[in-house]
């Protein structure tokens, strides 16, 4: 919060800001037709009589209104770094409407209202139907005063200081410094539909009750955007330690680690697959990058790997943001600074640190860095809203938490710096959402294949005018989805040329690389190094691949520096599936006379209509899945690809019977450990689809044992009466049937102040 004593609280300071603030809420739109409003409620007439102020006592105001889903602008209590409320709202995303009332003297300067309490309500309605309505958060309501004693950085909280000088003038030790905080209406996610809503806040003095003459009410239509759900694949990272201790971070950690980033970012919420490909690793993730914003070798090379399984779940539209998550065990004990994780296409983190993970995505969209100290990637763009060049700049709100927390823009640094105590600038969240449509290919017919060439190719610096370029994976495949699209700052130092048996260019495909980004608290510095000095650059491409191609010539605009004819193609066989209690193993082969052969297997649960990868080149060619982790069906099928020499050759199971295994619900609650505080309580819950799709926001359903139906959707704040709660959220399996989720969780005791 601000330092008190810097409140100026001089009446007729307060009276001038009040009189420029008054103007400020919209008393309903012009050349709108009207929303109709329920008759049950009193409306202040307009303020079409300019002397009703000197006529009548003191009542209550409305300096301004803010809505905020994560981060917002607004000046109803001072200065504010764009227009009010000109963040975009999102659809199904939990929101906060912060209402800052305050004292209009009446005449004379009568005042008998500073220092009393006010409370209301809110009211969503679309046309003539009330969609929601609901009390303020805390059921006493605010204290209210002046505009100038509000402070946007107060949740439901009151302070009254005595004495101390400074800010304008200079007080007598007795004077009362008061401090005052909005009321907050939280509406849920479920409510904010797409669309216009016109919502209505009435405020009124306690003492007076509803029906009060000294009321103030304010209307507005709120415009709420459609922002479809990212579709994120997890990877699950099994990190083995000096001691061969194998650590596999769970289901419900991987997903918690997104419950940040949901409410951080410009997004209802994610479609969460957890991927049955996992990736086994005992490197040094936690080393520092030697780069200023940089990745490690251990971050770059799991990063490099995640990007080719991306090729395959774009491809076979299961989504195109793959993250992988490794345990924390990867941590030695007592490190002061890590690279916590990394993005390059594909990104990677520690499970757990949520902040990284928002930070990844934020890659994802384009964001670059936020005032890392000697990265020449910084976002240049990024606006300098005073104080810290990394400050968020305004108020910003996690929903999350019971109550909410708000984070102060003196003390927070945006999520894209390397800063402390991390949340969203208006400035990152707006690209954000711009970008939204980044990762959203239109769904297309699976059927209508295309062949492709997909290739993780290595290029080594230069040594006696000789490059040499190694092929690390290669894979001929058809397949039906759209290419990944390529990261922030992506540029081509390398092309490769299609040729036919004459040596024709048919086609050229140019290969594109861009830098990793890491996240963490680096403190190095020190300056960028140049591409050529490099010792190798990664490359993960998926190629057109016409017919008639003879070879392929890479080339960086003039001579080849390595050509690779299409040749034999391996021989390659599958045995299996052999079943145990819990598991699947297949046995692939594959052999060539002159080359290594790359193989995937992919796993099809519609008799290869659709498919997905489960695993990359396997050691010893033993593939083993544990077998709730598929999705299951009558007609299930594995596919080995072998490719080597540019040619392919594909090896099929039998079809077989597999039991379908439907999505899982993870609850996100406050613990109950310790009794929870009556007022709004934040639930939400966490799906893994298992590729069976994204559920709707209103086929998630919540009720308590105590208070019955709560709501509908991802995420909903309901405010619990006190006593112990059964909390059960409900939601489609994917199967025809009905998942349940039950939590404990008690309320009650009295609110700390
Ligand atoms: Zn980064």
């Amino acid at each position: 919060m601000q330092n008190p004593s810097g409140i100026p609280t001089l009446d007729a300071l307060a009276d001038a800001i009040a009189a420029r603030l008054s103007g400020r809420v919209s008393l309903g739109p012009t050349g709108e037709p009207e929303a109709r409003i329920p008759l049950d409620l009193e409306i202040r007439p307009q303020n079409d009589d300019p002397l009703r102020d000197l006529r009548a006592g003191s009542r209550v105001e409305i300096a301004g209104m803010e809505f905020t889903q994560s981060i917002q602008y607004n000046g109803s209590t001072g200065a504010s770094h764009g227009d009010d409320n000109a963040v975009s709202l999102v659809a199904y995303k939990t929101m906060v409407a912060r209402v800052y009332p305050f004292v209009r003297r009446g005449m004379l300067g009568a005042d008998t209202l500073t220092g009393q309490r006010v409370t209301g309500e809110l009211i969503f309605s679309i046309g003539n139907r009330v969609i929601y309505q609901t009390g303020p958060t805390r059921s006493d309501g605010a204290r209210i005063g002046s505009t100038s004693d509000l402070d946007r950085g107060l949740w439901d909280q009151e302070f009254t200081f005595s004495g101390g000088g400074g800010g304008l003038v200079v007080r007598p030790s007795t004077t009362l410094i008061n401090v005052n905080c909005p009321l907050n209406f939280i509406v849920p996610a479920y409510y904010c539909r797409r669309g216009r809503i016109h919502i209505t806040v009435r405020l009124w003095p306690v003492t007076d009750g509803v029906m009060s003459g000294r009321s103030a009410t304010a209307t507005q239509y709120l415009q709420f955007i459609d922002v479809p759900a990212p579709k994120v694949c997890l990877v699950r990272v099994n990190w083995t330690d000096n001691a061969g201790n194998v650590n596999k971070p769970t289901d419900a950690a991987m997903l918690a680690t997104l419950g940040l980033a949901e409410r951080m970012l410009p997004f209802p919420y994610f479609e969460s697959t957890i991927l049955t490909a996992e990736i086994t690793s005992s490197a040094a993730f936690a080393m520092v990058s030697p780069e200023p914003g940089g990745c490690n070798n251990a971050w770059l090379s799991l990063v490099t790997e995640l990007n080719m399984t991306r090729i395959f779940t774009a491809l076979f539209q299961l989504g195109d943001i793959v993250y992988g998550m490794v345990p924390q065990a990867a941590i030695p004990a007592g490190s002061e600074k890590i690279n916590s994780g990394c993005g390059r296409g594909a990104g990677g983190g520690f499970v757990g640190l949520d902040s990284t993970f928002a930070h990844e995505i934020g890659h994802l969209y384009d964001r670059s860095h936020v005032a890392v100290p000697g990265d020449t990637t910084n976002d240049l763009g990024y606006p300098n809203y005073g104080g810290s060049a990394r400050s968020i700049g305004e108020v910003g709100i996690d929903t999350g938490t019971s109550p909410p927390t708000l984070f102060d823009p003196s003390s927070s640094d945006d999520i894209m710096s390397y800063g402390k105590n991390q949340w969203i600038s208006p400035y990152t969240y707006q690209n954000i959402f711009d970008r939204r449509g980044t990762y959203q290919s239109e769904p297309i017919n699976p059927r209508l294949l295309r062949p492709l060439l997909v290739l993780d190719v290595r290029i080594y610096r230069a040594v006696r005018n000789t490059t040499r370029v190694e092929i690390r994976k290669s894979v001929c495949i058809e397949a039906a989805g759209m290419v990944p699209p390529r990261p922030v700052g992506a540029f081509s130092p390398l092309s490769l040329d299609l040729l036919d048996g004459n040596g024709q260019v048919l086609a050229t495909h140019h290969c594109t690389w861009a830098p990793a980004h890491g996240g963490g608290q680096c403190g190095c510095s020190g300056g960028s190094v140049p591409l050529e000095r490099e010792p190798w650059l990664d490359f993960q491409e998926v190629v057109d691949w016409p017919a008639g191609v003879a070879s392929i010539a890479f080339h960086r605009g003039e001579e080849a520096l390595h050509t690779i004819s299409v040749g034999e193609p391996p021989l390659v066989s599958i045995e299996g599936p052999k079943r145990s209690e819990t598991h699947l193993m297949v046995r692939v082969s594959a052999s060539h006379p002159r080359e290594r052969v790359s193989v995937v297997v992919l796993f099809s649960a519609d008799d290869g209509v659709t498919w997905q990868p489960v695993a990359f080149d396997p050691s010893n060619g033993e593939v083993t899945i544990e077998a709730d982790r598929l999705p299951g069906g009558n007609r299930c099928i594995f596919r080995a690809i072998g490719t080597a020499e540019l040619q392919s050759a594909t090896a099929v199971t039998q079809p077989f019977d597999l039991q379908r295994t439907p999505r899982q619900l993870y609850l996100t609650l406050p613990s109950n450990k310790c009794v929870i505080a009556p007022g709004p309580v934040a639930l939400a819950v966490m799906v893994d689809t298992r590729g069976l799709g994204a559920i709707q926001p209103q086929e998630i359903r919540w009720s308590s044992s105590l208070d019955g139906e709560l709501g509908f959707g991802y995420a909903l704040t309901p405010h619990l009466s006190e006593g112990r709660h059964e909390v059960i959220a409900t939601a489609p399996d994917g199967l025809g049937g009905v998942l349940s989720k039950r939590a404990i969780i008690i309320v009650g005791g009295r609110r700390s102040q």
